[in-house]
């Protein structure tokens, strides 16, 4: 076991490694080339029986375990969303860790409590949203949208469903787009609410919900017995970052008096740029609302910001009081154990406190407004590239694109070919990209959210696909 002395001395090891690991970071394959099983194999099947040194257990975590990662930090992932960390939230991260607070209630770490208040708070202003709104700093979007999902349950039966259960409610009726993301469904599956409950509303040629046929679906489910429960609208989607219109999406909720969430995982955070406020008009008949600083906030995983304007609905959905939880300072502070499902909760507001002293508002829209730039010139490039097109509107930064030489018009050869074009330029470990389908059709995704990316590793990016894509076959 180490002793305080040895922690030092690898401490200090320790981040030169890191401040060595992110300076590299570059120059490593983006995503990890190992076969399945190939980590598993080496490691052990059973724990040692007596202490390893920190030299050994740090050789293997180089050897082994490095070639089986795939480098989110590297400023040549484009892939997915980016889970963006930075040099101030590693450091906030290391303290947490350190301290190893548990911050289920206020007692057990008032700092952590009353820091996360005012990281809710920042966020708020920073976001735009209203002033009643209030929440807390969850694990994930995910779930976010599930708390969301059980607090109108728990509501639209007057508190009933936790105490007797499921069997004598009505049937409820969940919406979201045919775009929405997987852990819409996820969710009303664990809330008991059922899959088949689950509505994906039709989308305009901009993919975004349309209103009209959201109106259409509860109506008749009106008809048929069912209970309109909750809509969940999406700001960026994941597929193509469409912005579902929330302003007329609102507008039916509040006449058919139905819970509104919106899941705003990655587009939120560009709610701090002014011009982009524009996604939330509307939102006045929001019930609650979810953006991740762990996407393009700079905040290392894992940090969901997760806005409710009815924080009584939520503490009375999840509250519950076993003896040894009880305190005296109850009902005069945040126990924040009572605004989500996890008694046990990790200090996340520190990462991100530190991030935005660090960063300052100006330092987080300059990034921002820098990304979205560097996505504008490449779907400029995409657009002046005869054998290139774009697949949807760009918002953020995002661009869609597919390779489509004039000379195929087969929509299976042109979806084979960017098939292989990925996987062509993923095996070069230079960059890395994924796809997504757009109306069925194989489209390659670029999103230029990576804390250290610049213009140069854009460039790069365009270069080696132009580059390869000539070498590119059915
Ligand atoms: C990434 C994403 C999620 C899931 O986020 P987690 O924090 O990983 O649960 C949900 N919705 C949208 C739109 C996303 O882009």
């Amino acid at each position: 076991m180490l002793n305080h002395k040895d922690f030092r001395k690898h401490a200090h090891e320790l981040v030169d490694w890191m401040a060595d690991y992110l300076q590299d970071v570059e120059n490593l394959p983006v995503k990890s080339m190992v076969k399945p099983g190939e980590i598993y194999q080496q490691i052990p099947a059973k724990a040692p029986g007596t202490g390893e040194s920190m030299q050994q257990i740090m050789r293997d975590f180089q050897q082994i375990i490095l070639p089986g990662i795939t480098h989110w930090q590297s400023p040549n992932f484009f892939a997915y969303f980016p889970a963006n960390s930075s040099y101030a939230s590693l450091l906030g991260e290391m303290l947490t860790a350190t301290l190893g607070a548990q911050c289920m209630i206020w007692d057990t770490s008032p700092a952590a409590a009353e820091l996360e208040e005012r990281m809710i708070e920042w966020l708020r202003n920073l976001l735009g949203l209203p002033e009643q709104f209030t929440g807390a700093i969850q694990d994930t979007a995910s779930t976010a949208t599930l708390t969301a999902i059980l607090t109108a349950r728990e509501q639209a039966t007057h508190y009933s469903s936790n105490l007797t259960g499921l069997q004598n409610t009505k049937t409820f009726r969940i919406y979201c787009s045919e775009e929405a993301h997987s852990s819409v469904e996820k969710a009303v599956a664990i809330a008991g609410i059922g899959r088949e409950n689950m509505v994906k509303v039709a989308v305009d040629d901009a993919f975004r919900m349309n209103p009209e046929a959201l109106s259409v679906n509860i109506a008749k489910d009106r008809e048929h017995g069912f209970t309109p429960l909750c809509v969940v609208a999406t700001l960026g989607t994941t597929g193509v970052t469409a912005i579902d219109p929330l302003a007329a999406i609102g507008e039916v909720c509040k006449q058919q008096n139905i819970w509104l969430h919106v899941d705003a995982a990655f587009a939120g955070t560009a709610l701090v740029l002014p011009e982009f406020r524009w996604m939330i008009a509307g939102i006045e008949n929001v019930d609650s609302f979810v953006m991740n600083p762990h996407k393009w906030m700079f905040t290392n995983f894992d940090c969901s910001a997760y806005f409710v304007r009815d924080k009584e609905a939520l503490l009375r959905t999840f509250a519950i009081l076993p003896e040894y939880l009880k305190t005296e300072s109850r009902g005069s502070v945040n126990d924040y154990r009572d605004w989500g499902i996890q008694l046990g909760r990790r200090f996340r507001a520190l990462k991100l406190w530190f991030v935005l002293r660090n960063f300052g508002i100006d330092g987080i829209r300059e990034r921002l407004r820098n990304h979205i730039a560097l996505a504008d010139e490449f779907a400029r490039r995409i657009e002046q590239q005869p054998d290139f097109e774009m697949m949807a509107p760009r918002h953020l930064s995002l661009v869609c694109f597919r390779y489509h030489p004039e000379h195929i018009t087969n929509e299976d050869e042109i979806n084979k070919l960017n098939t292989n074009l990925l996987k062509k330029l993923n095996a070069t470990g230079r960059v890395y990209l994924t796809h997504t389908k757009v109306g069925g059709k194989y489209t390659l995704r670029v999103v230029v959210g990576q804390t250290y990316v610049k213009k140069q590793h854009v460039d790069a990016a365009w270069d080696l696909i132009l580059q390869t894509c000539l070498a590119v076959t059915v």
